[in-house]
């Protein structure tokens, strides 16, 4: 852009901030009284707490006893839990579950058209919105093209409701290295992500990815995986670091981050050596891995949930896989969290159904022995580090976008409770109200 140009936009822009600011503090106050606050970074629940927001914004916390003026709207939450809204690190808004019986995943992509499919992601936008998910990282479209990019134009032009996106658009793997498959090799199938061989065609789908729109680039490091003759979880490596490399270097020349499926094994080792900024489920971390992920500040999103699914019977090859696999990730989960690894909550909602609750995930992340106040913060604080917004949501704090949830018991003492949200207001707005008055 040519610098004159700049400087006309510059004031544009700048003159909208002050109007829109202007307008912001003249904007109708809504105060919250909060019985309990569990404010996504404290290490203790607050209580008897008023949260004063305006417009979009979290404008004040104050004690209980402060004044309220009086044309303030008041939500009563003083029986409630009140906490941030939550961070899902790891959807497909576009996947509409992986039932075997229903056709499993190909019956996304196959039985589908386009519409169809971005109704059901208006579907489970929508969805995860009224769980209490007011940001989603949604991790590839599987064969919908740039469709996150307008379902998030859409849910930001108020067409449609839903949670702050974060989106990938197409993804990224090799030939041979994602479904559809297992065609008459005749047949031109359709394929879930964007194929490369080589640095110079990696490079080139990021840059596609990222101009139309992409915030963070995804890559699948592993594929196919088995049981080996000795009883090991192998996993088919996809990318090679060199492709990797060409993707992490142009992701971060436009200031976004990379997020890499990677199982274990070559795959794991090139995610890491390829200097991928999430490792996504990580089945099977070894210390050597761990050791690398934090002297690189690697995130970890296991999504736990999915692999405990849809197992065929144990003595085929399937079956002994999804065993395995599940059998390697919760040990690779303890080492990680007892290593101090930075952990993000994460549910790869989408291939499981979105009718199923999204907060299951917290359930096992604490019985693999997360603490729940630490489990809450995978999914508000902590996941706002990695999405370059601390301070902005996963918070409950002046300043903050007003994304403000609540559920009626004590989720520190049950994270189970965490399914139970019946309150939500996303960017200032009230979206559902089952508990307050
Ligand atoms: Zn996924």
């Amino acid at each position: 852009m040519h610098r004159r140009h700049f400087a006309v936009l510059a004031c544009v822009v700048l003159c909208c901030a002050a109007a829109a600011g202007a307008q912001s503090s003249s904007a109708a106050l809504t105060v919250i009284r909060a019985g309990t606050l569990i404010d996504g970074t404290s290490d203790a629940p607050a209580h008897n707490k008023l949260i004063f927001v305006r417009g979009e914004r979290i404008e004040k916390l104050a004690e209980a006893g402060a004044a309220i003026p009086e044309d303030a709207k008041v939500i009563d939450l003083s029986s409630a839990t009140v906490l941030p809204g939550l961070i899902d690190s790891h959807t497909h808004i576009f996947l509409w579950g992986e039932d075997p019986k229903k056709g499993g995943y190909d019956a996304n992509i196959l039985n589908a058209g386009i519409a169809q499919r971005a109704a059901r992601a208006t579907a489970a936008v929508r969805r995860a919105l009224e769980q209490g998910f007011t940001t989603l990282r949604d991790l590839e479209t599987e064969g919908a093209g740039y469709g996150d990019v307008e379902i998030k134009a859409a849910i930001e032009e108020g067409a449609i409701p839903g949670p702050r996106l974060f989106v990938v658009t197409r993804a990224i793997s090799t030939t041979g290295g994602y479904n559809l498959e297992g065609y008459a090799p005749e047949l031109d199938m359709p394929k879930g992500a964007q194929l490369i061989d080589g640095p110079v065609s990696a490079r080139k789908a990021a840059r596609e990815q990222l101009d139309h729109g992409a915030d963070w680039i995804k890559v699948y490091m592993t594929h196919r995986s088995w049981v080996d003759r000795a009883g090991n979880l192998v996993s088919q490596p996809t990318l090679t670091v060199e492709e990797l490399r060409a993707i992490v270097d142009e992701t971060h020349g436009w200031g976004k981050k990379v997020a890499c499926h990677a199982y274990n094994g070559i795959g794991m080792q090139r995610a890491l050596d390829g200097g991928c900024d999430s490792i996504e489920h990580g089945l099977e971390l070894t210390d050597a891995n761990i050791a690398q992920m934090l002297k690189q500040g690697t995130w970890y999103c296991p999504t736990i949930v999915p692999y405990l699914q849809n197992w065929p019977t144990e003595d085929t090859p399937g079956g002994k896989r999804d065993r395995k696999r599940a059998s390697v990730h919760e040990p690779s989960f303890k080492k990680a969290l007892t290593a101090g690894v930075k952990i993000v909550f994460g549910t790869d909602m989408g291939g499981i159904p979105w009718s199923e609750p999204e907060a299951e995930e917290f359930v096992y992340m604490v019985n693999y022995g997360m603490k729940p106040m630490d489990a809450i913060r995978s999914a508000t604080s902590r996941a706002a580090v990695m999405l370059d917004m601390q301070g902005e949501i996963g918070v409950v704090a002046a300043g903050a976008y007003a994304d403000v949830i609540a559920v009626p018991g004590d989720p520190l003492k049950s994270i189970a409770e965490l399914k139970n949200v019946k309150f939500v207001m996303h960017n200032g707005s009230v979206f559902r109200n089952d508990a307050g008055r």
